[in-house]
């Protein structure tokens, strides 16, 4: 089995389902005791968070890299970000590395064409939303069109992530807040819901929306493990 590399802590609460997701989805394929094999870099967010704030992309990117190499130095044979938004780094990431980055836009936007569907909703934060290293992923390589929230609605689903998730807090009201987001986007033309936050499936589900969702941590996870298992 292949070592997967995770560049995690962004925040822990998300980093905790993807090691569950990687270790459930051995044990489906390899048998009752087998597990993933895999490696952790675990920030502290706090940090991580204040960088992103203050625009400090060059900072957050020396973080990167010298996580990933760390990684890479141990023994991982690919490399996961376990956040959207850190993957404006990916780039540079990938720079600084041999081993393969498994990007997170990819096997989400591929399930969604597999779906038959082309026009989606992007919930994230507001880095996802609003600057074009992800939603120009989706767009030029793999033909998606992809909406976002109004500036209101975007403004509510960046403080729920930032003021909630990542500090493990679920709130019914907020929930609620996300529900309205989706149908509006929905309303809008949607035709599928990007949940391009790996904490917000901790908040909403398939019962929160008319459209069907597509939770980027189950996904991503599920393209490390079959990476893992093969080759
Ligand atoms: N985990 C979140 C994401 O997928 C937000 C935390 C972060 O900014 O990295 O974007």
């Amino acid at each position: 089995m292949r070592m997967i590399g995770l560049i995690g802590g962004m925040s822990w609460e998300s980093s905790a389902e993807y090691y569950r997701l990687l270790n459930r989805g051995v044990r489906a394929r390899r048998g009752p005791t087998a597990s993933a094999r895999c490696l952790l870099w675990s920030f502290d967010f706090a940090e991580i968070e204040a960088l992103q704030h203050e625009g400090d992309w060059d900072g957050l990117t020396a973080r990167m890299v010298d996580a990933a190499r760390r990684l890479e130095t141990a023994g991982a044979d690919a490399l996961l970000i376990c956040t959207n938004t850190m993957h404006r780094m990916a780039p540079a990431v990938e720079g600084a590395v041999a081993v393969p980055l498994l990007h997170i836009a990819d096997p989400t936007a591929e399930h969604i064409r597999a779906a038959g569907l082309r026009r989606v909703g992007l919930l994230g934060t507001a880095f996802t939303m609003e600057q074009d290293f992800y939603k120009g992923r989706l767009t030029e390589r793999h033909g998606l069109e992809v909406m976002v929230p109004d500036a209101t609605d975007r403004a509510t689903v960046h403080r729920i992530i930032y003021d909630e998730l990542v500090a493990g807090t679920i709130r019914p009201e907020s929930r609620a807040a996300c529900r309205g987001v989706i149908a509006r986007l929905a309303d809008r033309g949607a035709e599928a819901i990007i949940l391009g936050c790996t904490e917000i499936m901790l908040l909403v589900g398939p019962q929160d929306s008319a459209v069907p969702l597509f939770d980027t941590t189950a996904l991503h996870a599920q393209a490390a493990v079959d990476f893992a298992l093969t080759g």
